[in-house]
């Protein structure tokens, strides 16, 4: 199918794209990477009648070490994230997660920005921003908006941003000493949405998890930190309170049920998923069973 008729503006600055997306209102999409954007308009899913493209607004890209934070531009594309050794030093969580986002040719068009403000519940990266505890930068007419990754994700395919706003960047903390990731997912074939994956940081000191964040996607209408994760936090884990955290996150987790996997199957699935992040943060094989 193709799109319906719809007007085109590449805007010249961040200001220049606000003043449209003000002017247009609903009826303006701001235009990134266009790798979910064009997809949706070609199958009418969503008829916007002006596109705002801001791909050309170089301050929107680029990744830069400031102080404890990295400082990703909205625009840096999926591919920039998997060859950055910034990003691989300093948030290796980032540098295995996104080499499971679907295919090259993807990735070389598609953007951090457009993946978090996309907000696909299945996605690797709002998961991975909860995980990583990051701050999502958001400006509009009045002027900048951080706000916490954990409250910018608010249901399926939506954000906390407004069709007035632009996500111009993310700020995510940089791995401390005795940081440790873990980054897993089910899918039916590499580059597929995940049917159920979890992102996880946490802090190790001497055995025992300082903090522990486990976000999980594909299991709700966006990405769950799990609360049943602080049970494990700041106490020796054992098999048996390994088993009960497993136990309160199937009672916790509510997931949907599609063509891909029953509820049951993706709460199974977490469970299990929980138990493998813990054990190899751990480094500890008699936690899984091996
Ligand atoms: P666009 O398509 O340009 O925009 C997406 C949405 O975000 C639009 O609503 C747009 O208006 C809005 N938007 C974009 N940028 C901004 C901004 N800076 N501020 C405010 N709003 C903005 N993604 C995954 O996570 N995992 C996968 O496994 C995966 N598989 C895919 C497989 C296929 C075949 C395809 C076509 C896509 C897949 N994707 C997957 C999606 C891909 O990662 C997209 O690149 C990404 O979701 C959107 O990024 P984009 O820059 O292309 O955004």
């Amino acid at each position: 199918m193709k799109a319906s008729a719809f007007s085109y503006a590449r805007a010249t600055s961040v200001g220049n794209a606000l003043d449209l997306l003000v002017a247009h209102g609903e009826k303006a999409k701001v235009l990134s990477g266009g790798q979910s954007l064009m997809p949706a308009m070609n199958l009418r899913l969503i008829s916007p009648e002006l596109l705002v493209d801001i791909g050309e607004l170089a301050e929107l890209r680029g990744i830069e070490l400031k102080g404890d934070v990295l400082s990703i531009g909205a625009l840096t594309r999926h591919v920039d994230l998997l060859n950055s050794p910034e990003i691989a030093v300093h948030v290796p969580l980032l540098t295995q997660a996104i080499a499971h986002v679907a295919h090259p040719a993807i990735r070389n068009r598609g953007t951090l920005g457009g993946s978090l403000a996309h907000a696909d519940p299945a996605s690797e990266l709002p998961a991975c921003m909860v995980a990583l505890n990051a701050t999502i930068i958001v400006r509009g007419q009045d002027g900048e908006r951080r706000v916490a990754a954990e409250d910018f994700f608010t249901g399926i395919y939506e954000t906390a941003l407004s069709a007035q706003e632009l996500l111009v960047a993310v700020e995510v903390p940089v791995a401390r000493e005795g940081s440790a990731h873990f980054f897993h997912e089910f899918a039916r074939r590499h580059g597929d949405y995940a049917i159920v994956g979890v992102a996880a940081q946490a802090i190790v000191q001497g055995g025992v998890f300082s903090d522990l964040r486990v976000a999980f996607f594909a299991v709700s209408d966006r990405p769950i930190l799990a609360a049943a994760a602080a049970r494990l936090v700041n106490i020796p884990v054992t098999p048996a309170i390994l088993s009960e955290a497993s136990t309160a996150l199937g009672e916790e987790l509510d997931p949907q049920e599609d063509q891909q996997a029953s509820a049951a199957m993706r709460r199974h699935l977490a469970k299990v998923l929980l138990v493998r992040c813990v054990s190899t943060l751990l480094d500890r094989t008699d936690l899984d069973g091996g």
